[in-house]
């Protein structure tokens, strides 16, 4: 599933196509791919709305319409964009077309079915129950340290929660701990002052740097570039669907093991059951 690196790229992309642009058509090809408001309200006000701006909002793309609204779109498992100047070719597994003003098709395409289009009067009507931006000025090693104090569970499953900060999932999660030397299954509340000080500099780091490398395309190829080209983040995993694979520290197997049915990877030597 698309993280805040890859949805930022993909929002990167989509803006020089999108800003400035009349949305002149739509065509909805899987009815559900609307989540809100209905069909019909959704094709009559996205139709002649102009785009003023394209981004992101945890795992959320959002473009701003003059017509004041917002069009937030999740990409779930398996949803990705394609943008073409011709006719686009019939594929299957497209849900929702659009052509722009000058000509242009967006297609969005989505085999497994799970992404969504949200067109609100306010974007916070979808992304208010959001936790901070952790590449935000909001997001400080002071906040972290507040919010984990009070957290019972396990570290790596309140990091996945969109709740307590927006846009992290499993591949990022799992790197950031991995650099932070902090067990996946360390209790929040439980961690010392400078393993969070550690966790805050790692989950900042890990998202920098993934953004800068367009993000991680993994083999099943889900994740590619609205013009098809792919992310390079997946040459700098260091524990990440690596189990077995040595850790890029001390050497040691990389080790798997599921949480809240979601696999995570670790170095058993680096990251510790308790505090160092
Ligand atoms: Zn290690």
């Amino acid at each position: 599933m698309p993280e805040l690196p890859e949805v930022e790229t993909i929002a990167r992309h989509l803006a020089p196509m999108l800003t400035g642009q009349t949305i002149a058509r739509v065509e909805v090809l899987w009815e559900r791919t609307v989540a809100q408001p209905t069909l019909d309200a959704f094709r009559a006000a996205l139709t002649a709305a102009r785009v003023l701006e394209v981004g992101r909002r945890g795992k959320f793309i959002q473009a701003a319409l003059s017509t004041g609204q917002t069009l937030l779109i999740h990409l779930r498992m398996s949803g990705k964009f394609v943008v073409s100047t011709n006719a686009p070719a019939d594929d299957p597994h497209a849900r929702l077309r659009l052509q722009l003003g000058n000509g242009t098709w967006v297609v969005y395409i989505d085999p497994r079915k799970f992404g969504r289009f949200y067109l609100v009067d306010d974007a916070r009507e979808v992304t208010g129950v959001l936790g901070p931006e952790p590449l935000s000025a909001d997001f400080t090693a002071e906040w972290l340290t507040a919010q984990l104090a009070r957290r019972r569970g396990e570290i790596k499953r309140l990091l996945l929660d969109q709740r307590f900060i927006a846009g992290l999932g499993n591949i990022y999660v799992s790197e950031a701990l991995w650099q932070a030397g902090i067990h996946p299954q360390r209790v929040a509340a439980g961690l010392t002052p400078a393993e969070v000080q550690r966790l805050h500099a790692a989950i900042v780091a890990v998202l920098h740097e993934a953004v800068s490398n367009g993000g991680t395309s993994l083999e099943d190829r889900q994740y590619v570039y609205p013009g098809g080209g792919l992310g390079q983040h997946q040459k700098h995993l260091r524990v990440y669907d690596r189990a077995g694979e040595h850790c890029p520290r001390c050497g040691y197997a990389v080790e798997r093991i599921v949480q809240g049915q979601r696999s995570t990877y670790f170095c058993p030597v680096c990251q510790r059951q308790s505090p160092r």
